[in-house]
């Protein structure tokens, strides 16, 4: 038995919510991650079973180390199909929003989906959900929203219709959040629940090598280049940063995805526990933070470059060029020195 985390009458509403319609959308964040997908695509399943039609939008698309996952063909992109996402966003009879706290994390397609006449349902598990939804299920003490999504329809009393692709993509969001249950996984809880999903058939070693060992050969080499040329340490701050300019993405052929999980590396230095990544984009600077132990990475997100996040993970973004960005967040290392541990 797992504990029943999410509220009774937060049950009920959702279940009210679902049986009067039929068209669903959902929508996660713009840089789509296995969470993001996972639980979409987890949802997008079960809503399968249950006889409605379900539509997964994203604003932009996700990586490929999660192509294989079922049902990912079936996912919209609104950057590449932005009319038919306005049609269907606007047609919604309800609309959940999965694994992002604020109204901005869905890009370009915010406003649409704002302005949508659908109810909307937000399952997620970072802090300060937005104020646009209707129905809130926020539970920032859960690792994955995934591993929510599994509890939404456990406590639906729908256990039975979850089948083995709705429990891949749940384990994926489950497994990606955590590094490998490597960070934030130390509730129990999560191996009962894996206990579960493997009882259905998930191959957790098969996922593990799919999501985790399909690289390129370039994003391989580009990782090389990182960590000999482009990594700078500041002991004295137990902090390292990375940053790749668009002219050194393009000369590794970089495709999105390539630069994942890049920021955890500098964590696994001795005495080093906050860890930046800077990467150029064509109109932003993307900053992702992870950090160990007690420091706020997403203190200094949200202080600096305008994000959020969770304590050990988040992250934010620069209008600037990357120098300005590089030179503020040097200037304000100092700042943060005292909640080293
Ligand atoms: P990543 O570094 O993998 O892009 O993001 C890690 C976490 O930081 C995400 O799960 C999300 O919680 C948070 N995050 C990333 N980018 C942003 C951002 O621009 N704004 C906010 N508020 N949070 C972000
Ligand atoms: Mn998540």
């Amino acid at each position: 038995m797992i504990s029943k985390i999410i509220a009774e009458e937060l049950i009920t509403k959702v279940n009210k919510a679902i049986d009067n319609v039929d068209k669903i959308v959902i929508v996660a964040h713009i840089g789509p991650d296995g969470d993001a997908i996972g639980s979409s695509l987890a949802l997008w399943h079960y809503l399968m079973t249950i006889d409605k039609e379900p539509v997964v939008i994203v604003p932009n698309p996700f990586p490929s180390f999660l192509s294989w996952m079922p049902g990912a063909e079936c996912i919209l992109d609104y950057e590449n199909s932005k009319e038919k996402a306005d049609e269907l966003i606007a047609d919604a009879e309800l609309i959940f929003t999965l694994d992002f706290n604020t109204a901005s994390r869905m890009g370009k397609m915010a406003d649409t989906v704002i302005n949508a006449p659908a109810d909307k349902i937000l399952v997620d598990h970072h802090l300060h959900p937005d104020t646009y939804a209707k129905i809130k299920v926020s539970y920032p003490e859960i690792s994955s929203t995934s591993e929510l999504i599994f509890r939404l329809i456990c406590r639906m009393g729908d256990f039975s219709m979850i089948n083995l692709a709705c429990a891949e993509c749940i384990y994926t969001g489950m497994m990606t959040d955590t590094g490998g249950f490597t960070y934030n996984s130390n509730n129990h809880e999560i191996y009962v629940i894996i206990a579960e999903l493997i009882k259905l058939g998930v191959d957790k070693d098969a996922i593990y090598r799919k999501v985790f060992n399909t690289y390129s050969e370039d994003r391989l080499r580009l990782m090389g280049y990182c960590l000999f040329h482009k990594m700078k340490v500041y002991p004295e701050y137990k902090t390292a940063l990375i940053t790749l300019t668009l002219k050194e993405l393009s000369q590794f052929n970089y495709v999105n995805g390539d630069s994942e999980g890049f920021v955890n590396i500098p964590l696994s230095i001795a005495g080093i526990d906050f860890s930046v990544f800077m990467r150029e984009d064509t109109d932003k600077i993307k900053i992702s933070f992870r950090s160990q132990g007690t420091f706020p990475s997403n203190k200094v997100a949200a202080d600096l470059f305008h994000g959020g996040g969770h304590l050990n993970a988040s992250g934010g973004e620069s209008s600037t060029t990357l120098a300005v960005a590089v030179k503020k967040f040097e200037d304000a290392l100092p700042d943060y020195k005292d909640f080293l541990e």
